[in-house]
């Protein structure tokens, strides 16, 4: 498994952490908790003590789900370009239409609920058609890949990718997030200093771009962890700072000026961190738009996430 807090793109063959899939399997059969915050310690206290001894690091909290699948290479990522259908009213649809050997599963909270729920879909596939899927979607999250050669699971993001490029560049959509000019250096230090004025906490860093039009709401779990399920937009006062945090129950991530957008944290990786997943947001509802229109995702899921201990963790390995 791949460490939770390391990135796809950096790691190292070294860096992945061996579980053993005996012990892990005692997961499908424990009484578990019902309450969720205990349910899912219960779930981490099972997952690490799976961990092989001259292994280290904490596997991600999908370890269970990647386990489900008896290929032997599984890779989950949340592209855009996939975002923009699995994140799309009628991405279901879409899928079994352009992806008809693919599993659809709507969105589910991710940890336990959702590995249990891809072990019954995955087991109502296999089934019907006699083999396992290689793709699955999942709503308001992203994929997972499955093959048992490293080429397989490359030649198949690219089926992926290069089907939903088509249907893109058929409808006329763009493929960057249209985003204008950096402001004037004026423009950011005025903005600064409004921000700065009207927050409480510090350390605060600042990450800037042009401007371009973030996602309104939340639309997966990785896009609330890292960039906040709304960004705040309009006059940025101590007031409106009170009222969002009144409201969402944690300090903006985002923050969308006339000319600019900021990207806020206590950490420059970490407002650069938000910055980027935003820009990432804007381009999935950009390009759910083909699909039906992006679909934001409910209350409840969204303080799922926001209430998750896992989820806190990994950002503060970030
Ligand atoms: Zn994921």
């Amino acid at each position: 498994m791949k460490p939770s807090g390391t990135t796809l793109a950096g790691i190292e063959p070294a860096d992945f952490v061996a579980l053993d899939r005996n012990r892990l399997s005692n997961l499908y059969r424990a009484g578990l908790p019902s309450e969720v915050p205990e349910r899912e310690a219960a779930v981490m206290e099972i997952v690490e003590a799976s961990v092989l001894p001259d292994s280290t690091g904490r596997p991600s909290v999908e370890a269970p789900l990647h386990d489900s699948l008896s290929a032997r290479f599984v890779v989950h990522t949340h592209p855009p370009i996939v975002n923009g259908m699995t994140c799309a009213v009628n991405g279901a649809h879409h899928s079994r239409h352009l992806f008809p050997d693919a599993l659809w599963i709507d969105y589910t909270d991710p940890g336990y609920s959702l590995c249990m729920e891809v072990r019954r879909e995955v087991e109502a596939y296999r089934g019907h058609r006699g083999y396992e899927p290689s793709v699955i979607f999942i709503g308001n999250h992203g994929v997972f890949v499955a093959g048992d050669e490293a080429d397989q699971i490359a030649g198949t993001y690219s089926e992926i990718f290069a089907c939903l490029e088509d249907v893109y560049q058929r409808a006329g959509v763009q493929r960057e997030v249209k985003q204008g000019d950096a402001p004037p250096r004026e423009s950011i230090t005025r903005n600064e200093e409004i921000i700065r004025s009207a927050w409480s906490e510090s350390p605060l860093h600042f990450a800037v771009s042009g401007h371009f039009s973030p996602a309104e709401g939340p639309i997966t779990p990785d896009h609330i962890v890292y960039a906040g399920a709304c960004p705040i937009r309009g006059k940025f006062s101590a007031e409106g700072i009170t009222l969002f945090l009144s409201r969402h129950g944690y300090d903006p991530k985002i923050a969308v000026f006339e000319d600019a957008v900021f990207g806020l944290g206590e950490s420059s990786t970490a407002a650069e961190l938000a910055l980027e997943v935003a820009r990432d947001a804007a381009l999935v509802v950009q390009f759910a738009g083909v699909f039906g229109g992006i679909e934001y995702m409910d209350d409840r899921a969204r303080r799922f996430i926001e209430g998750w201990e896992v989820e806190t963790y990994r950002r503060k390995q970030v």
